[in-house]
């Protein structure tokens, strides 16, 4: 269920940091999708293709759609037609597939580099010392249907409010030294923050939260 006094609450908090809230709707039916919009949310989260491609065909048209799920290549054909940005791109292959099937669609398809800064083996991403060489290779301008906006970046799961703001501030100066890298044509993104500790990503220079159970409730 879309908890409406919630979403209003979050919305006056990120009003001073000029941020972006992505609602994350994985596992939650199209019905609490319909909800959100009701009260003004156009920017979804999903992590699963193929729970991505039912809910699409059924939802306004004039939805930004968020991939922030681990993308396998050989899914990217299905969501290249419609998917506004991919949030967790962790591979040059998964970006030459990117940019191969937003070509394919005549389109261009927005991306963050997904970066490891968690302390936890399982979290997907990029090293910073891999986003530096991506970069410095110049590799983006080798892509025609893709635009580099920016990173995302997920901390570690703990009660350890310090670490998890040293991994902000982490991800945060990364962002900072790379601000040249990215399309000057777009705004600047730096996603990172989720309902455990989206206070202290906003404060460590988030632009972007992506939140699900506040929301939505508990999965
Ligand atoms: C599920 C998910 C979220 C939302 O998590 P909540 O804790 O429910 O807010 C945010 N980002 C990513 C990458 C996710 O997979």
């Amino acid at each position: 269920m879309f908890n409406t006094e919630k979403y209003k609450k979050i919305c006056e908090e990120l009003l001073p940091y000029k941020a972006n809230l992505i609602a994350v709707t994985k596992t939650k039916p199209v019905t609490d999708i319909e909800a959100a919009i009701q009260n003004g949310q156009m920017l979804f989260g999903e992590n699963y293709v193929q729970e991505l491609v039912e809910k699409v065909p059924v939802l306004p048209k004039n939805i930004q759609w968020h991939f922030i799920g681990n993308l396998q290549r050989n899914k990217v054909k299905q969501i290249a037609p419609f998917i506004h940005t991919v949030q967790t791109v962790d591979s040059r292959k998964l970006l030459n597939e990117l940019n191969k099937h937003a070509a394919s669609n005549n389109r261009v398809i927005k991306v963050l580099l997904q970066v490891h800064i968690a302390k936890e083996e399982a979290k997907f991403g990029f090293s910073e010392v891999e986003v530096q060489m991506l970069v410095d290779e110049g590799v983006f301008e080798q892509y025609n249907n893709i635009s580099f906006n920016g990173l995302m970046g997920m901390a570690t799961n703990t009660d350890d409010t310090m670490q998890v703001r040293s991994e902000f501030k982490q991800l945060y100066g990364l962002y900072k030294s790379l601000s040249d890298a990215f399309d000057r044509n777009e705004s600047p993104v730096l996603s990172m923050g989720m309902t455990s500790d989206y206070k202290i990503a906003l404060d460590e220079g988030s632009n972007m939260i992506r939140i699900g159970s506040a929301l939505f409730g508990s999965r």
